[in-house]
């Protein structure tokens, strides 16, 4: 599933070990043994008495990118793009009513004009 959960930076992963059917992972900072998963490990690092200040910080700036990274691929791009490009487009369709409401009144007199010279260069 994509990237590596960051919190995996303060927690070592030790596979299979005897004795437990599922993988397991150790904290750095005070051996604490668990199941290997991201929750019980995130919730670990929380209450770990040993994981100091910096590392709090240092581990809320990784997720924070890992989130925006994973969030990259999602919808969150779409809106923005739809929003800027709608603006020049509503501009345009503006000005081509413009257009269309001033030539339709002498389309009439331009379409006899075009015929008739199309009538004279073909004959
Ligand atoms: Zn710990």
């Amino acid at each position: 599933m994509g990237l590596l959960h960051p919190i995996w930076n303060y927690f070592e992963k030790l596979g299979h070990v005897t004795g437990f059917q599922q993988p397991r992972a150790k904290c750095f900072e005070c051996n604490y043994e668990f199941n290997e998963a991201t929750k019980p490990a995130k919730k670990h690092f929380k209450i770990c008495q040993l994981v100091s200040n910096n590392k709090y910080k240092e581990y809320a700036e990784l997720e924070k990118v890992y989130k925006t990274t994973n969030k990259k691929s999602d919808s969150n791009v779409e809106p923005i793009l739809s929003t800027a490009s709608s603006q020049p487009s509503r501009q345009s369709v503006i000005n081509f009513a413009m257009v269309d409401r001033i030539t339709s009144q002498e389309q009439k007199a331009l379409e006899l004009k075009f015929a008739s010279s199309i009538y004279l260069f073909c004959y």
